[in-house]
């Protein structure tokens, strides 16, 4: 059924979504892979006790349910395999970990995810690892930033406050050439709609907490590396001691069933709050890779096929409190950091940057366009502008 390419016809997308990870050897009769609570796994006998004597051995190493969602995360994102980790963060830690040694020399993308930026300056530089940041637009001037040392670039593209786009065809190539891997942040596009091994890198991680989640009630992260990087990733996971609970691996599952069509409404309904707000005299610009006036369109039609709910807006001339005052009028759009859900939220952003400067005429806010209905959200919108309309 669900295995492979049974008539030898490639997959849909929507078809992997719903049958990704359900291989008869996993579920059995059942649609759904059971929800294994495991520690201890029992041998038939000593023989079998020995290394690769029978699949599954301990809670931690894996179970029919982590096979079932590392299997599907593998088949989306076109990997030579997948490891689960508790967190987005998790996940960018362990591939870090998995490719990066004392003396290394790291590139890091200037507009990442800022706990990333947090784990290269405390954790990597403490175990001797040296961190240069760089401008996510820069392309093959990468390859200038190269050293001997150079072994990882990372990635996240668009950046998930400023949404810039970074084109990996391009990292890629200055990466391999210089004998480092690259490392990209999934999380805004997801394997649905952007395919970041196939352009080259080399892991491809997500943020499974954001769109895979769906429902704003899991942390989970996952790893997908290319052959060129698989076995080191499996090998650091292992000894890291990293696993992920049964409950939250199902979570995983069953919010990926529906990605596809969530993402679809995310990004029409995104689309058109931003075009909204861009017609919207108080926005000086809206950050969304979709608009065609945004600096990344080029690159974000060539290389994605969709666009998520999460884009960013400035405010043309606006004081920081008139920010805050439009942020708690929004009524349906929450506050809260995260993304991904069925819900609506709104950030003020703060950024943190050292290789570039970011230029605004006015405070960033963030957005995440949810599930609820378009004209609803942009009501909530304008009604937030009427009542900030005569601050300074
Ligand atoms: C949220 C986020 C992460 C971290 O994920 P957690 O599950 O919150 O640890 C990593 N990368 C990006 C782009 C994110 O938005």
């Amino acid at each position: 059924m669900a295995d492979g390419n049974d008539n030898g016809r490639e997959k849909r997308p929507l078809t992997r979504l719903a049958q990704g990870g359900r291989s008869r050897s996993i579920t059995g009769a059942f649609v759904n892979p059971p929800v294994v609570h495991a520690s201890t796994v029992l041998f038939p006998d000593v023989e079998t006790m020995r290394p690769g004597g029978q699949p599954y051995t301990y809670g931690r190493t894996g179970t029919p349910t982590t096979e079932a969602l590392e299997s599907a995360m593998t088949e989306l994102e076109g990997a030579a395999g997948t490891v689960l980790c508790p967190s987005g963060l998790s996940a960018i830690s362990t591939a870090l970990f998995a490719v990066l040694g004392s003396g290394d020399h790291l590139l890091m993308a200037d507009n990442v995810y800022d706990p990333a930026r947090t784990f290269a300056d405390t954790v990597l530089s403490r175990f001797g690892v040296e961190t240069t940041f760089f401008d996510p637009q820069i392309g093959g001037g990468i390859a200038a930033l190269m050293r001997d040392t150079t072994r990882a670039v990372y990635v996240e593209t668009p950046g998930s406050l400023t949404f810039e786009l970074t084109d990996i065809p391009a990292m890629a190539a200055a990466a391999h050439d210089n004998g480092a891997l690259l490392i990209a942040d999934n999380t805004w596009a997801t394997p649905f709609y952007c395919k970041p091994l196939a352009l080259g890198a080399d892991i491809s991680l997500l943020a499974a907490t954001k769109y895979i989640g769906g429902h704003s009630d899991l942390m989970l992260g996952t790893v997908s590396a290319a052959p060129s990087a698989y076995a080191r990733l499996r090998s650091t996971y292992l000894a890291l001691g990293l696993c992920v609970g049964p409950d939250d691996i199902f979570l995983g599952l069953r919010g990926l069933r529906t990605l596809g069509v969530r993402l679809n409404h995310h990004m029409r309904s995104g689309l058109a709050v931003a075009r909204h707000l861009d017609g919207r005299p108080e926005v000086a610009r809206v950050l969304h890779p979709g608009l065609s006036g945004h600096p990344g369109h080029a690159l974000w039609q060539r290389d994605m096929t969709g666009a998520s709910g999460l884009f960013g807006v400035v405010m043309d001339g606006w004081s920081q409190d008139k920010a805050t005052a439009f942020l708690e009028a929004l009524q349906i759009f929450g506050l809260g950091y995260s993304w991904g859900g069925f819900e609506s939220l709104a950030i003020p952003a703060r950024l943190r940057r050292s290789a570039t400067d970011w230029q605004a005429t006015g405070p960033l806010i963030r957005l995440h366009v949810g599930l609820e209905d378009t004209e609803d959200l942009i009501a909530d919108l304008d009604a937030a502008f009427e009542r900030v309309g005569n601050l300074a």
